[in-house]
């Protein structure tokens, strides 16, 4: 079956200069990159995206993690990879989430790490089921951001908006 998923390189990924090494290797999938784009995470985004984890005792450190806290590099890269079976050969070129337990030429087995807090530092996100998939692609991307019309859209009055334009 087509489907759709988010990839996210997180901040140790962009500090670590990794980001080339892991679209290489997203890149065996022969899946279309159908969105992409360097983001600034702030609280709401980070919150809202793991917001099915916040009773973890691990909770706020991720959001340290992903927010860039712990890198000094607030950058994450959002992807969109779209064709067959998308979410699983992701999530199989990605690693198991615990980067010690993960396949040594999986992405997060090779550049991931535990830090001494416990957190797993594990370099990419990759949903893990359709509907989060769904969730999370309208979380993290406007319809004109992805060059196919993956779910239905409605039309919304913007009025009294102003928006930068380049000098
Ligand atoms: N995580 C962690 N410790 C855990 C479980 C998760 O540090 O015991 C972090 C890790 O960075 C992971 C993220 O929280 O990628 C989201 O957890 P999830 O269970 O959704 O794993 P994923 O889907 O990313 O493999
Ligand atoms: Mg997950």
């Amino acid at each position: 079956m087509e489907e759709s998923t988010l990839v996210i390189i997180k901040p140790d990924g962009l500090k670590k200069s990794l980001t080339g090494n892991v679209l290489t290797r997203l890149s065996e999938t022969k899946l279309r990159i159908i969105g992409a784009k360097v983001v600034q995470v702030d609280d709401q985004l980070a919150e809202t995206h793991y917001a099915h984890l916040k009773d973890k005792p691990f909770f706020s450190e991720l959001i340290r993690y992903i927010k860039g806290e712990l890198h000094s590099d607030s950058r994450v890269m959002a992807l969109v990879y779209w064709g067959e079976d998308a979410i699983r050969k992701v999530r199989t070129i990605a690693g198991a989430t615990n980067p010690e337990e993960a396949d040594p030429v999986s992405i997060r087995g090779a550049y991931g790490r535990i830090l001494t807090s416990g957190l797993f530092e594990n370099v990419v996100h990759a949903s893990s089921s359709p509907d989060e998939a769904e969730r999370e692609i309208k979380l993290w991307f406007e319809p004109e951001e992805i060059v196919y019309d993956l779910y239905p859209v409605k039309s919304v009055q913007v009025q009294e908006t102003t928006k930068q334009g380049w000098a």
